[in-house]
């Protein structure tokens, strides 16, 4: 198992608070409660997709890996019924107040109905939970609950599934009589991970304005290597950060659990973040975007990223072949500072012109001091160690 696979479980901190007037318990509670809710239908979601997957390719049950999905559902689990717990405490005195309006559609529910129905969709997930245990019966599943203190994983449950599916024999067995570039193109199609039908109508019932935090990732990030001894083409996923925007109790924890696990890595990210960023600034200075169109500022930073091949902090090896999705499956090109940084080789079809525009749109402030967000360097991560780990230089 790749060190840094887990880490250990702390619970979500949630202070008690007594003195709010309405208006704040509204302000401060709405949202959460609201992600709670979501979250959990979410992670349901997940582990629908698993039992599924495990009727398709029964052998997916005998995989060790399992057990690491498994913890992570549990994980979660501990960590929304901890928050809502936590909540809860405060926000029944506040029962009867009006939550936040501009999060609804229609007429707003009170804080009391937000907080039953995070409740409901937690105790639905908690069932589904056992449910599934018992029908699949795997060994692997024996984890039941995660306290503090227990291992979890720093991976998400969705992506952890992407390697089971993406581990069993016959998918390796067709990859290999395939050519892999071809193969990549619509990764996101042959390995089909839909969500949960039932879980739209659970996020329908609070008639949401737009959709909110609902601590899944969003891209996904598959590699495969060109090296003599992945005969087997065993393939690499890295993902972007979960999403936890609006709760911060437990977006905390998940951005440190990633963090830790790509701590021996964020160094070089950042090296190679900033000499990308340092040689635009050199061939264009600090960019104003008046001066430039979205579409010439795209072309040049397809070359700046071009150029980052032959800088010494450059991340990216010859011999692999990447590609981005989407979690509903829909292949996606690699951003502009991905492109600097890893110069994954992607796949898709995907023409010149799109290119530029989607370079020319990115934003190095809106990115912050977070060069390690995207999906793939989490992958690129996974690549150096698997190479390592079949005795070649992990830039080969
Ligand atoms: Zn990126």
């Amino acid at each position: 198992m790749d060190p840094r696979e887990t880490t250990v479980a702390v619970s979500p901190r949630v202070a008690l608070q007594n003195d709010l007037s309405p208006g704040q318990a509204c302000k401060r509670f709405s949202t959460p409660l609201v992600v709670i809710a979501c979250a959990a239908a979410r992670t349901r979601s997940d582990l629908w997709l698993f039992r599924r997957k495990c009727r398709e390719y029964p052998e997916i049950l005998s995989d060790g890996l399992v057990r690491r999905f498994s913890e992570s559902i549990c994980h979660k689990i501990f960590m929304l019924r901890g928050v809502y717990i936590g909540y809860k405490a405060t926000v029944e005195q506040y029962r009867n107040e009006i939550a936040v309006a501009k999060l609804f559609r229609g007429a707003a529910p009170s804080l009391g109905d937000l907080l039953d129905t995070a409740e409901a969709s937690v105790s639905n997930l908690e069932a589904e939970w056992h449910y599934s245990r018992l029908e699949l019966g795997s060994p692997f599943l024996l984890v039941s609950f995660v306290a503090e203190g227990h291992m979890v994983p720093t991976r998400s449950s969705r992506e952890i599934l992407l390697q089971l599916i993406l581990g069993r024999k016959t998918f390796r067995d067709r990859l290999s009589s395939t050519n892999p570039a071809n193969f990549l193109g619509n990764i996101g199609d042959r390995v089909d991970l839909p969500f949960e039908p039932l879980q739209q109508a659970d996020i329908v019932k609070l008639a949401l304005k737009k959709p909110v935090a609902d601590g899944s990732i969003k891209m996904l990030f598959v590699c495969y290597h060109d090296i003599p001894s992945n005969q087997s083409r065993r393939m690499v996923v890295g993902a972007n950060q979960e999403n936890w925007e609006g709760l911060k109790e437990i977006g905390d924890i998940r951005r440190r659990d990633r963090d830790y696990r790509l701590e021996p890595y964020i160094p070089r990210a950042w090296a190679a973040y900033k000499a990308l960023r340092d040689h635009e600034i050199q061939e264009a200075g600090a960019i104003n975007h008046k001066d430039y169109s979205t579409l010439q500022l795209g072309a040049l930073r397809v070359r700046l990223a071009e150029d980052m091949r032959g800088h010494p902090s450059f991340l990216g090896r010859r011999n692999e072949h990447g590609q981005a999705f989407t979690t509903g499956g829909e292949s996606h090109p690699c951003c502009y500072v991905c492109s600097g940084m890893m110069g994954y080789r992607v796949h898709m079809a995907w023409d010149r012109q799109r290119e530029r525009l989607y370079f020319g749109s990115f934003d190095f402030k809106r990115r912050g001091d977070y060069p390690h967000s995207c999906a793939e360097v989490a992958a690129s991560q996974q690549c150096a160690m698997y190479l390592v780990k079949n005795g070649l230089h992990e830039k080969y």
